[in-house]
């Protein structure tokens, strides 16, 4: 008992300790370490085989590479980006889909609806950037989800409001232009967002010679932003990190489900989610007859909000509703018979389908050299993030000892 007290004692002496160092250290201009994280939007864990990628394979050789990054579920974007920023399963930040109603604030959120991401109510657990604006580190968020919200009333030091038409170089230019700040006002935590090569990904499918094409783009844009890192006075502190959301997996128009020839909209409170995952509040009455219509329905596995398999983590929150449903690997499960049937590509199955994987590479001072790492979770990178700029990490779902390994 002694020696734990003892034990605990020098813990929290030593934690002290160091924050109060970073404090110090952040005054007197000397803390050093960077983060630069990019997502690349649906960037599958096995594109780079399929491609010619240079630049993502000189990160691999001079850093580390892990064989994916393993997103939670659902595999869509705005659950996932904010599983990265906060360490949380989406069951514990509280963006359980792109699209769902939040019985606790009576609203509803859509990744396409501003004010709907832009309200703090929203979102629940802590992101990186106010871990750090908290610590005195300033951060900045070139289109990261979330980070057009506050939390405690906190932004990003630096940061945009979402605007896809944006060209990639410009943002390659507006990272490297936060980089060359004088020392005082310069962030040390950036992270930034490209759409693609998801939009590619639904259009034409993860398959498509286009989506080659689209991943060598990419890929010569990572090689012009290393470029200008390299040519930075500081560029021996940067630590970047390039990763994604989620991968692609392949649909067909003649693999579909529809919803509503199987659970008519009226017998419903709430349906959210999209292709090919949802979550379905029953109306009281038709609870049991739902519950017998998908439990016969092929191609579909479906869940009782209570029954989701402990591995996937979701149904806690009171944003998931009655039934969680997801269309089978390469299936579609569309809303509405009313909407055409398409070929290309989508996500959000299951995460244990090796198809949502996604790439995760790093490089820098902080990491090892030609590193080969197993696949990690995606919301270990809250606290990789933390350990390489010093900062305190607030208790999350994620693990430093998952990625602790790829560390010097
Ligand atoms: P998904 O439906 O999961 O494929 O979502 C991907 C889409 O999310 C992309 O087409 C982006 O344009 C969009 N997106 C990404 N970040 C934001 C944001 N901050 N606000 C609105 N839309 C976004
Ligand atoms: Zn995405
Ligand atoms: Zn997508």
């Amino acid at each position: 008992m002694k020696r734990a007290i003892v034990y605990i004692s020098v813990i929290f002496i030593s934690l002290s300790f160091s924050f109060s160092a970073l404090k110090s250290d952040i005054e007197s201009q000397n803390y050093k370490p960077y983060v630069v994280i990019l997502s690349m939007d649906g960037f599958r864990w096995d594109y780079p085989e399929k491609a010619k990628t240079p630049n993502l394979d000189y990160i691999e050789q001079i850093g580390v590479r892990a064989e994916a990054s393993i997103p939670c579920f659902p595999t869509k974007t705005f659950p996932n980006h904010y599983s990265m920023a906060t360490g949380l399963y989406p069951d514990n930040h509280g963006i359980v889909q792109n699209s769902f109603y939040a019985p606790d604030i009576k609203k509803s959120y859509s990744i396409s609806n501003r004010e709907a991401v832009r309200n703090p109510d929203f979102y629940f657990g802590e992101p990186i950037w106010v871990t750090a604006e908290k610590q005195g580190v300033k951060s900045a968020s070139y289109f990261w989800v979330g980070s057009e919200a506050p939390h405690d009333s906190i932004f990003p030091t630096y940061h945009y409001d979402y605007d896809g038409s944006v060209p990639f170089e410009e943002r390659i230019e507006g990272v490297i232009n936060w980089l060359n700040l004088p020392d005082s006002i310069r962030p040390h935590l950036i992270m930034w967002y490209l759409q693609e090569p998801d939009g590619i990904g639904h259009d034409l499918g993860p398959n498509h010679p286009e989506m080659i094409n689209m991943v060598e783009y990419l890929d010569s844009l990572v090689g012009v932003f290393y470029y200008k890192i390299n040519e930075l006075a500081i560029a021996e502190n940067i630590n970047i990190i390039i990763t994604s959301d989620h991968g692609m997996g392949e649909i067909s128009e003649y693999r579909v489900v529809y919803l509503d020839s199987l659970v008519p909209k009226h017998w419903c409170k709430h349906i959210d989610g999209a292709n090919p995952v949802y979550s379905i509040e029953a109306k009281e009455e038709y609870y049991d007859t739902i519950f017998n219509i998908l439990s016969n329905t092929e191609h579909l596995t479906f869940w009782e909000k209570d029954n989701v398999p402990e591995r996937l983590h979701y149904g806690k929150s009171n944003r998931v509703k009655d039934f969680v449903l997801v269309a089978d690997s390469s299936w579609s499960l569309l809303k509405s018979s009313t909407k055409r049937a398409y070929s290309g590509g989508t996500h959000g199955y299951d995460n244990k389908n090796k198809d949502m994987h996604a790439i995760f590479y790093a490089s820098g001072p902080a990491f090892k050299k030609a590193y080969k790492s197993k696949a990690i979770n995606n919301i270990d990178i809250y606290p990789l993030i933390c350990r390489i700029l010093n900062l305190k990490p607030i208790i999350v779902d994620g693990k430093i000892e998952s990625t602790e390994d790829m560390l010097k």
